[in-house]
């Protein structure tokens, strides 16, 4: 007997047929004898459309009300769950985030748990009860409503696992598990056994939309044992777990790529000390986060900066750099949403020289433009016009050799 978590994604709850799918799923792992706690999203599109309402009727809408709107899509799910559980005869119950409580801080709409008081939620299952846990909401301090962020049930679920020391958490997805990259680009993408915390965590901080980056985070600090799985085949899926449980180390892991990025130039500033701090200070003001960044050489006095921001925050980064023009005077802003970063992820790259040259390499043969590069110990990103996406993907999906046979 164990103790496990399932976590089932929005399309695996999209319709009433779907539930009863997953209402299967949880039945066989309890007729097997373990301890369940299941956490759903809400049926896909339905957190989209929530956030709809809140900005159609106000773009600047308080964060807490935002929160009490789109929390609700995992109430709606998690009470049809334990209702089907129900009608096929079992005892089982939903919660909400404050009824456990999973408690937050105060960021609203994007709010980090703060902790778990498990024991109620834990006394139910040990009384017998399938626990049907609503993801992606907690409640922070003052009784409000709070909401993880979007993607945030897959963080719900490993917190939950941590705080119920389960074996397992299981996220049930639309994809049977991770790949070396997305194979609807490279069909010849292999799916991948067993795959680190570390290069999972770099893989969904740079665009894998498999797993939100925070839930990684939380599982590698936990060293809570986490499986992708599909909830429409029965095969197994990829466990994310520590590096000494990986045998067979690969130099490259896994490629990703986001179109999510813009790049902005601050052409011809002045090149002397301070000017970067004002740069992204002024940028860091206005809540912008800013990802890759080149600094040229000074030729006559001057120099360019060039960096990345996200695409939905190139409003903010405008006016912000508008303001501080007279401070730093430089000529120019270009602004570019028509790039794309691409990622190469391997912890073998920590032994191994010559992982970001077979890349550079690559990208040359197929005539791709770097415009800028960063890397990291187990990480090398590069940003290319975002109409190289497939090709440089695909490329280097075979330089490492990842093609399956
Ligand atoms: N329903 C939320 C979202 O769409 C949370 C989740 O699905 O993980 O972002
Ligand atoms: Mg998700």
């Amino acid at each position: 007997m164990a103790r496990i978590v399932m976590k089932f994604g929005g399309t695996s709850v999209a319709d009433l047929d779907r539930i009863r799918n997953v209402a299967q799923r949880v039945k066989r792992e309890v007729d097997a004898g373990n301890q369940v706690a299941v956490v759903v999203s809400a049926m896909s599109g339905v957190t989209n459309q929530l956030v709809k309402y809140c900005t159609d009727l106000s773009p600047l809408h308080d964060p807490r009300e935002y929160d009490a709107v789109v929390a609700t899509g995992e109430q709606v799910t998690s009470g049809l769950l334990a209702i089907e559980l129900q009608r096929l005869g079992y005892e089982a119950r939903s919660w909400q985030g404050w009824q456990i409580p999973i408690q937050t801080n105060d960021a609203f709409g994007k709010a980090r748990i703060d902790g778990i008081d498990g024991s109620a939620l834990l006394a139910s299952i040990e009384s017998g009860a399938i626990a049907v846990v609503a993801g992606f909401q907690g409640v922070a301090p003052g009784a409000r409503i709070a909401t993880l962020g979007r993607g945030g049930s897959d963080t719900s679920a490993v917190a939950l696992a941590a705080a119920l020391k389960a074996e397992r958490c299981d996220i049930y997805t639309d994809v049977d598990g991770v790949y070396t990259t997305d194979p609807r680009i490279v069909p010849k993408a292999r799916k991948l056994q067993k795959i680190s915390y570390e290069e999972m965590l770099e893989l969904a901080s740079v665009g894998a939309k498999v797993l939100q980056t925070r839930s990684v985070e939380l599982a590698m600090n936990e060293r809570v044992r986490v499986q992708v799985l599909s909830s429409f085949q029965d095969i197994p899926g990829t466990m994310v777990v520590d590096e000494d449980e990986i045998v067979e180390k690969q130099n490259v892991s896994g490629i990703a790529y986001s179109r999510d990025d813009a790049k902005i130039t601050v052409r011809r500033v002045k090149d002397r000390p301070g000017i970067a701090a004002i740069i992204f200070g002024a940028l860091a003001e206005a809540n912008v986060n800013v990802d890759m960044i080149v600094q040229n050489l000074g030729a006559d006095g001057t120099t360019d900066m060039t960096f990345t921001v996200g695409k939905a925050d190139l409003p903010r980064a405008h006016a912000a750099l508008g303001a501080i023009k007279e401070e730093i005077g430089y000529t120019d802003l270009l602004e570019d949403p028509d790039v794309a970063k691409i990622s190469v992820v391997g912890v073998g790259m920590r032994s191994h020289a010559g992982i970001a040259n077979t890349m550079f390499r690559a990208l040359a043969d197929k005539a791709i433009n770097i415009q800028v590069i960063s890397t990291s110990e187990i990480k090398v990103s590069v940003l290319i016009g975002a109409e190289y996406t497939e090709l440089a993907v695909r490329a280097l999906h075979t330089a490492y050799g990842l093609d399956a046979a």
